[in-house]
This record gives C-alpha cells, sequence and structure tokens, in this order.
C-alpha cells in the first residue's frame, strides 16, 4: 500500500495514539502543562517583525484621529462603528455586519489556501502569549528546562519571588491589555475619563473591568494553548476548510522516515538498514506550543507557528543535511513531490469557488457602501395622533423627522413633499441645518385637501433634499376620515 500522508502506515501504533488523546491532557485527565522551549530561526525572526508591528498597530490605533473622530471604534454597546476613520450608524448596521462576514470570508480562504497562517501569523491570542507573556515568563523563569526544575522544586524565597513578579507582571499586562480592547469600545477620551475620576463614578464599568482583566489574565497565565486547542471555534472550522492541497507547516515524511536514532553503524558508515533524514531528536516537538510532533501530520492542535520549522533546520543544518525536512507544503506537494515533478493549477475548485464568492461579497459591500446616502432621514407618523381637520375641505397629520449627517462637513436638509398633488409641509420648530457627524430631531405638519385623498390611509411621498439636491424619495402614510 502506497504511504499515505493522512494513514501514515510509517508510524507505529504508539505514533498513532495522537489521534485517541490530546498531548496536553494525562491519561487520568488532568492538564499537562506545555514547558515550550524558545525557538530560534529565519521563521522566528520573521514573525517577531510581523507581531511586534501588529502589536504597534493594535496599541497606537484608538490615538490616531480622522477628522476628529478615532481610525477604529467598535462600540457595540451605543451601535456606532468607526472603521478606518469611516463612521457607520446604527442605520448602516447591515454593511458592518457585511463587512464583518467579507472580513470572515477572506479568513476562510486564507485558511483553505494556506491552512491556519492567521492562528500562527496574526491572532492576537498567539501574539499575545508567544511574544509578550511567554518572554517575560522566560525572562524571570529561565528556558524550559529551567522553568520545569524551578516548578519540581520546593517553595523556597526564590521561587516564591519569581513566581510573584511574574505574576504580578501578568496581572498589570492583563489589566493594559483589558483597557486597550475597551479604547476600541468606547474610545479613548472615555478611557481616560473612567481613568481619572474616582472609582465610586464607574462602579459598573470597573467591576467589567476587573471580571475582563482577570479573564485575560486566567487565558494568558494558565489556560493558553487550550484556547486553541479546545475553545476557538476557528479552529474547529478548519478541518473543514483545508484540503490536501492546502499550503500548511509540514512534515516530509517521504524524505524523513523510517526516521531513527544515530547509531554507532551510522557514525562509522556500516549501516545497511533504510535512513529517512528525521533523527528523532525530538526538538520539532520541545518547541511546539501545543506540543504535538507534526510528524504525525496535519492536526487541529497545530496552530502553524513554524516554530518546529526552525527547530528542524537547526538540527539539519547541524547534521549537514538540506533544511526544509518540515516547511511550509501541501500533503499532495509532498505525496506527488511537486518540487521534482511541477505543481498542478494553484487554486484547486473548491477554492476558486471560496474566491468567487469573497468577490461577489467584496463588490456588494463597496457597491452598497458608495450608494450610502450622506445624509439620512427617517421620516414617521407622530405616534399617538390621528389626523387634524384644518378648516372645511383640509386633513393634517403630524410628523417627527430625524436627519442624520454622516459627513464631516454641515449639510443644509430639507424635506418636501412629491406628492400628492396640493399637499403643504409647515416645519414646527427650527431644523435644517445638520452639524456634522450629527443627529437631528424635527417635527413638521403635512396638509392636504380632501379632494386629494382617498379614504382613510393614504400615502405621502418625501423627497430628501440636501445642499438642494435630492438625494433621496421616501414614503409614509397619512390617516384621514373616511369619507
Ligand atoms: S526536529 Fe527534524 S530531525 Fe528532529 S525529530 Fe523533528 S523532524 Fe526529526
Ligand atoms: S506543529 Fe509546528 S507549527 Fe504546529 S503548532 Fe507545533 S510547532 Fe507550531
Amino acid at each position: 500500500m502506497e504511504t499515505n500522508y493522512y494513514e501514515l502506515d510509517v508510524l507505529n501504533e504508539e505514533h498513532q495514539n495522537f489521534r485517541n488523546e490530546l498531548a496536553t491532557i494525562n491519561k487520568d485527565g488532568t492538564r499537562k502543562w506545555v514547558y515550550a522551549q524558545e525557538s530560534s530561526g529565519r521563521f522566528t525572526r520573521a514573525r517577531s517583525i510581523v507581531a511586534y508591528t501588529l502589536l504597534a498597530f493594535l496599541v497606537i490605533t484608538p490615538f490616531i484621529r480622522l477628522h476628529g473622530n478615532p481610525l477604529m471604534l467598535l462600540n457595540v454597546i451605543e451601535r456606532k462603528f468607526i472603521i478606518l476613520g469611516v463612521v457607520f450608524w446604527p442605520q448602516d448596521f447591515y454593511l458592518v455586519v457585511l463587512i464583518l462576514l467579507t472580513f470572515i470570508l477572506s479568513i476562510g480562504v486564507f485558511t483553505s489556501i494556506l491552512g491556519r497562517i492567521w492562528c500562527g501569523w496574526a491572532c492576537p491570542q498567539t501574539i499575545f502569549l508567544e511574544f509578550v507573556f511567554r518572554k517575560v515568563e522566560f525572562l524571570i523563569e529561565g528556558n524550559a528546562r529551567q522553568q520545569i526544575a524551578l516548578d519540581k522544586a520546593p517553595m523556597s524565597a526564590t521561587k516564591f519571588a519569581r513566581k510573584a513578579l511574574k505574576h504580578s507582571i501578568f496581572l498589570v499586562l492583563a489589566w493594559m491589555i483589558c483597557n486597550l480592547f475597551l479604547s476600541y469600545i468606547i474610545g479613548t477620551d472615555e478611557l481616560f475619563a473612567i481613568i481619572t475620576s474616582p472609582p465610586s463614578q464607574h462602579i459598573s464599568g470597573l467591576t467589567a473591568m476587573v471580571v475582563f482583566s482577570g479573564l485575560f489574565y486566567g487565558v494568558f497565565a494558565r489556560f493558553r494553548e487550550q484556547a486553541c486547542v479546545v475553545a476557538c471555534p476557528y479552529g474547529r472550522f478548519m478541518s473543514a476548510l483545508v484540503d490536501p492541497d492546502t499550503i500548511a507547516v509540514t512534515y516530509d515524511f517521504k524524505r524523513g522516515e523510517p526516521r531513527h536514532k544515530p547509531t554507532k553503524a551510522d557514525k562509522t558508515g556500516t549501516n545497511t538498514e533504510p535512513r529517512g533524514d528525521c533523527i528523532d531528536c525530538g526538538q520539532c516537538v520541545v518547541v511546539c506550543p501545543t506540543a504535538i510532533d507534526i510528524r504525525n501530520g496535519i492536526q487541529l492542535e497545530c496552530v502553524n507557528c513554524t516554530a518546529c520549522i526552525d527547530a528542524c533546520d537547526t538540527v539539519m543544518t547541524k547534521i549537514k543535511k538540506p533544511t526544509g525536512l518540515i516547511r511550509y507544503a501541501s500533503a499532495n506537494a509532498i505525496k506527488h513531490d511537486y518540487a521534482a515533478n511541477g505543481a498542478p493549477k494553484l487554486f484547486n475548485t473548491r477554492v476558486q469557488g471560496y474566491i468567487g464568492v469573497l468577490l461577489v461579497l467584496l463588490t456588494v459591500v463597496t457597491v452598497l457602501f458608495l450608494r450610502r446616502p450622506e445624509v439620512e432621514a427617517i421620516v414617521m407618523r407622530q405616534p399617538g395622533t390621528l389626523f387634524q381637520k384644518v378648516g372645511e375641505d383640509k386633513i393634517a397629520n403630524f410628523y417627527t423627522l430625524q436627519f442624520i449627517n454622516k459627513t464631516f462637513t454641515p449639510k443644509t436638509a430639507e424635506i418636501r413633499i412629491l406628492e400628492p398633488e396640493g399637499a403643504t409641509l409647515t416645519p414646527l420648530g427650527e431644523y435644517g441645518n445638520v452639524p456634522q457627524q450629527n443627529v437631528q430631531h424635527g417635527r413638521f405638519l403635512v396638509t392636504i385637501p380632501k379632494a386629494a385623498l382617498h379614504g382613510a390611509y393614504n400615502t405621502v411621498r418625501f423627497g430628501v433634499f440636501v445642499d438642494g439636491k435630492l438625494i433621496k424619495e421616501n414614503q409614509t402614510t397619512f390617516l384621514a376620515p373616511e369619507h
């Protein structure tokens, strides 16, 4: 039978166990703590650059202002969203949902083509854990071996001091992350107002912050890789999105197997057994933050962090073999040896389908966004009112009006009646000059001659004019007595 990537018959029974148990759970169900060794190499360097750039972007963004507004604001409480400086009002909620859908689908497309590249390179969970919290841990408790020794050692003043220092810094970091995310929800101005005013004025806000800081601390200090392995829904979706053409961190089993630990016979050159390039040193496993063995093939737990690529490349360099025994490649690329035989078309039919849907969604979002009116007008018959008789031959209805100026300049807005003929509109109070990024409320009266009415329910058609230009037409009901 041909060696199959998904049914690695090169693996013995012991290795096949990975299908039945989680690498981070002991047989008795208790947690197996992962002491991941610090990785180094070209991928770790590249990921560090990406991670710290994204971190800087995440921290700076709430402070960047465009026309006096933050660059990003995701105020779910007041349903006010600002994405890249563009303000989305509650009336634009459908657009926000469509943008989020497009974003999720684009991650799906990326996953189909490049596996969990999001997890390894851009996910905040990975970035905070690997490039902030674990760095602090390495600094205070030393490398993986030293951490194991420290945890096994009985409590002493040094151990207590190290643990206390680490967890104090973790708590501060968790508090900062909580504040950072909050600044995306309520904005920096409101956040600073809360920070600088007495806590008694913000008891509920403070309670929420303590709870969420505790949650972040729990995730990064204790829960860690379990978030990716058991909690993250995206990790579960991945199995439905990837296929043998997906490019992911992959072990070249054709080149690596049969794996072997170097023997005397190897050193003396008298070995006659078949040998793969894998020397079974386990370095790819000890650096893995989810404690899996990539040699078992693509697994849900793999967050594509590339640490095993760097670890194996270092080993291959030391034993003078070509690097890339573990590399970014698809299962088919290894199985059919694309490097030697040439790869088939870049995207398979499924991925082409995903890209097609993504393009349609992007087009819809773009068209809807461009057609979004600069000034929204909501006209409603005043609740609780029926109709008024005006003299012997006219009927009047009251209406409420809401102008929403979504632009960054003041606008002059006006409602004019387009139908029925003979109807007149009388503004009740001052309205029409709408400041930028503002909502203005107003009331008006519509009077229609009885001759133009047809029973109890009639229709009035309005035109919304902004700076003298008709931008939208609306219609609403006009009540009148039965004839
Ligand atoms: S690091 Fe490379 S050589 Fe060592 S066990 Fe992993 S795959 Fe084999
Ligand atoms: S198998 Fe490799 S790429 Fe996957 S999580 Fe472990 S170290 Fe990272």
